[in-house]
C-alpha cells in the first residue's frame, strides 16, 4: 500500500486517463477526490472504488470556475484532512479548426478549461501541500510539445505547451516546499476524449503526410490504454520519483518521435 497515508485529488476523474489514475490511487490505498463536472461519472467511478474496498470522494465542480474549484478543494480537506498529491488532469480537445475559422469564444473555451483549469487546480490546492510537501502531476500530451500534426489543434496545442512550461516553473518555485511538480505527455490514448472533439475544415489545415505503416512504433500500432498513463501518474507521486521534478515525461510508444 505505497499511497495508504496519502489524500490525492484527480481531475477529470469520470473517465479514460484521470479515472484510471484514481482508482489505481486508490488500490494502492490513498484516500481519492474524484472531480468532474458530471456528477452522474464521478458517482460511478467513486462506486467501483468503494465497491473494492478503496476509500473516495465525489466533487462536483468545473475546473474553470474559480469558486467552484475553491469549495471542492475545501470539502476534501474538511474530510480526509490533508492533501499529499494533485494530478491536473482535466482537458477538452475543443475546436480543431483554421485559424481564420476558430471563433474567439471556441478559443477561449479551450483556453479556460486546459489552461485556466490547470492554474485553478494549483491555485487552490498548493497552500495545502506546502504544509507537509507532496507531488503534482500535470497532464498535457504530446500535441505543442512533440508534435504540431494534429490538423487545426491550435488552441489545444497551446494549452499543453504552456502546462509543461508551467510544470517547469513551478517545480523550481515549490521545491523549497517539498513539492515536485512533473507533467506527462500523452501520444494517443484510447479514451472518450474524441467525443468532446469538433473539428473543422480538416482539409484546410492537414499537411499531407504519409505516415510508414503502423503509426505507433511499440504495441504493434495500437494506441495506449489509460491504464498505462495512470502507471506513470502514480510513478511520479511516489517516493520512487523522489528526486524528478519539472520533468515532462513522454508516454506515447515512440508516436511523437515518428510525426
Ligand atoms: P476523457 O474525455 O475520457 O476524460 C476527461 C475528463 O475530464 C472527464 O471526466 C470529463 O468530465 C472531465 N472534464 C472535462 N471538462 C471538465 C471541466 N471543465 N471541469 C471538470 N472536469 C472536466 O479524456 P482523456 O483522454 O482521459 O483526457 C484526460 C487528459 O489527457 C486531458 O487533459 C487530455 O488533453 C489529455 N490527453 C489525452 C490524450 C488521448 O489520446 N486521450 C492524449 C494526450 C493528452
Amino acid at each position: 500500500m505505497e499511497f495508504s497515508s496519502k489524500v490525492a485529488l484527480v481531475t477529470g476523474a469520470g473517465s479514460g486517463i484521470g479515472k484510471a489514475t484514481a482508482v489505481a490511487l486508490a488500490k494502492a490505498g490513498a484516500k481519492v477526490g474524484l472531480l468532474s463536472h458530471t456528477a452522474d461519472e464521478i458517482d460511478k467511478a467513486v462506486g467501483e472504488i468503494t465497491e473494492a474496498g478503496g476509500e473516495a470522494m465525489a466533487i462536483t465542480a468545473d475546473v474553470s470556475d474559480e469558486g467552484e474549484m475553491r469549495k471542492a478543494v475545501e470539502a476534501l480537506v474538511e474530510r480526509y484532512g490533508r492533501l499529499d498529491i494533485v494530478v491536473a488532469n482535466a482537458g477538452i480537445n475543443g475546436v480543431w479548426a483554421p485559424i481564420d475559422d476558430l471563433k474567439p469564444e471556441e478559443f477561449d473555451k479551450t483556453i479556460s478549461v486546459n489552461l485556466r483549469g490547470t492554474y485553478l487546480t494549483l491555485h487552490t490546492t498548493v497552500s495545502h501541500l506546502k504544509k507537509q510537501g507532496g507531488a503534482i502531476v500535470i497532464v498535457s500530451s504530446i500535441n505543442g510539445n512533440r508534435t504540431f500534426t494534429s490538423p487545426g489543434a491550435t488552441a489545444y496545442s497551446a494549452t499543453k505547451a504552456a502546462q509543461v512550461a508551467m510544470a517547469q516553473q513551478l517545480a523550481l518555485e515549490l521545491g523549497k516546499h517539498h513539492i515536485r511538480v512533473n507533467a506527462v505527455c500523452p501520444g494517443e490514448i484510447d479514451t472518450a476524449i474524441n467525443d468532446n472533439t469538433s473539428m473543422r475544415n480538416r482539409e484546410e489545415t492537414e499537411v499531407p503526410v504519409e505516415w510508414p505503416d503502423g503509426e505507433i512504433p511499440v504495441n504493434d500500432g495500437k494506441p495506449g490504454k489509460s491504464q498505462d498513463v495512470a502507471d506513470l501518474i502514480l510513478f511520479l507521486a511516489s517516493e520512487r520519483a523522489r528526486h524528478v521534478s519539472g520533468t515532462p515525461v513522454f508516454i506515447d510508444g515512440g508516436q511523437g518521435l515518428l510525426r
